[in-house]
């Protein structure tokens, strides 16, 4: 093995790493990461990708591009023959429609189509154009040939902020087009660059697609919420609750459900697989999830909005962390609760005793005070 993986300029050292990072983020044994390692270098095994840009920000091909140590960028550009991306071609005008015209052809039914943002649909695609051809057409064209598409982004994956009511353009994912070829979603707002370069790597050893789950995504991203691995989890089973931006709860770390928090709801390895290369998402930086992989939630429930929990969890049982809190007394939802029912209780008491006959002790009180 080259000290260097060949034209990605990436050491030996860090490749490995990416391939055991790899292998364990699809749940495989350590010893297939050399049978990754291997089909990542073969150069004849190199996977033709037209990558298409329609209605979105770049962010996506953004995140894959900034990351470094090592750089995932490198590897994933080196792992895969990229024939067309708007964005990153050197060519551009009929230079770069010939380029995407000859890759069509000469990989017909071969080829891996990368879709980047969401597709409009009101008035036959007018909204999004490039050389002349909407994006409509230019997708269906694309798909045609393809082998299988990655919807990379929520945009390409359900539509995105595009889609959200009045939605004037018709903004649509992929899936709402294309009926005909295998469709992996790989949802984020951006999605993380090491699920596209594991499902890229996925497809290069094994000769197929990985599993999906309902909605289109690989499961071994997407199969458990991220709740289930936030750092911020023993503060939620404790009910130590975050209740404004930079107050000491806050700053203590405490869990953000109440902020609107979108974990409990969100199936994502983002509080796993972290982002910047340097251990970070939004959860532990103090801003809570906003589901950004999920279809319902993403710009559809407002980001201070509580999200319902449907399973038990524990946190119902503990008392609200107020009461606990540097010397602060209850808070008034729990003393109202407590006095409510204190209250009632007493009532009852006294109506049940005005019932009761008096008892013989009673009785001889009030004749000593009589006398
Ligand atoms: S609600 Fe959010 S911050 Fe709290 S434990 Fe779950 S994912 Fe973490």
């Amino acid at each position: 093995m080259a000290e260097q993986n060949s034209a990605s300029g990436v050491s030996r050292r860090d490749f490995i790493k990416t391939c055991v990072t790899v292998s364990a983020m699809l749940g495989l044994p350590f010893g297939m990461v050399t049978r990754i390692a291997e089909a990542a270098q073969k150069d004849d095994n190199r996977p033709a990708v037209i990558w298409l840009h329609f209605q979105e920000c770049t962010g996506c091909s953004e995140s894959l591009l900034r990351s470094t140590h090592p750089t995932i960028s490198s590897l994933i550009l080196d792992l895969v023959s990229l024939d067309y991306h708007e964005t990153l071609m050197a060519g551009s005008g009929h230079q770069a429609e010939k380029s995407l015209h000859d890759s069509m052809l000469a990989n017909k039914g071969k080829y891996i189509l990368v879709v980047e943002g969401a597709i409009p649909t009101k008035e036959n695609g007018i909204f999004c154009k490039v050389s002349g051809k909407t994006a409509l057409e230019s997708l269906q064209k694309a798909a045609d040939g393809a082998l299988a598409i990655i919807a990379i982004g929520t945009c390409a994956s359900y539509g995105g902020i595009q889609s959200v009511g009045p939605n004037p353009t018709g903004a649509v994912g992929v899936k709402d087009i294309v009926k005909d070829k295998p469709i992996i979603n790989i949802p984020g707002c951006p999605p993380n660059p090491y699920n596209f370069l594991s499902t890229v790597l996925y497809y290069v050893t094994f000769k197929k697609l990985p599993e999906l789950d309902p909605l289109g995504r690989p499961k071994f991203a997407y199969g458990r919420k991220i709740h289930e691995h936030c750092e911020r989890r023993p503060h939620f089973d404790a009910g130590r609750f975050a209740k404004a931006y930079g107050d000491p709860t806050h700053a203590e770390g405490y869990c953000l459900y109440k902020l609107g928090c979108k974990g409990p709801a969100t199936y994502a390895n983002c509080s796993v697989q972290r982002f910047n290369d340097v251990g970070v998402w939004p959860v532990s930086v103090g801003h809570p999830c906003i589901g950004c992989t999920e279809p319902d939630i993403l710009f559809k429930t407002a980001i201070a909005d509580k999200v319902q929990i449907h399973e038990p969890t524990p946190f119902d049982s503990y008392a609200p962390v107020d009461l606990k809190e540097k010397g602060k007394g209850p808070d008034p939802l729990t003393t109202g609760v407590i006095g409510l029912a204190a209250g009632a209780a007493i009532g009852a008491g006294a109506m049940l005793a005005r019932k009761l006959p008096d008892s013989p002790d009673k009785e001889e009180e009030t004749h000593e005070k009589d006398q």
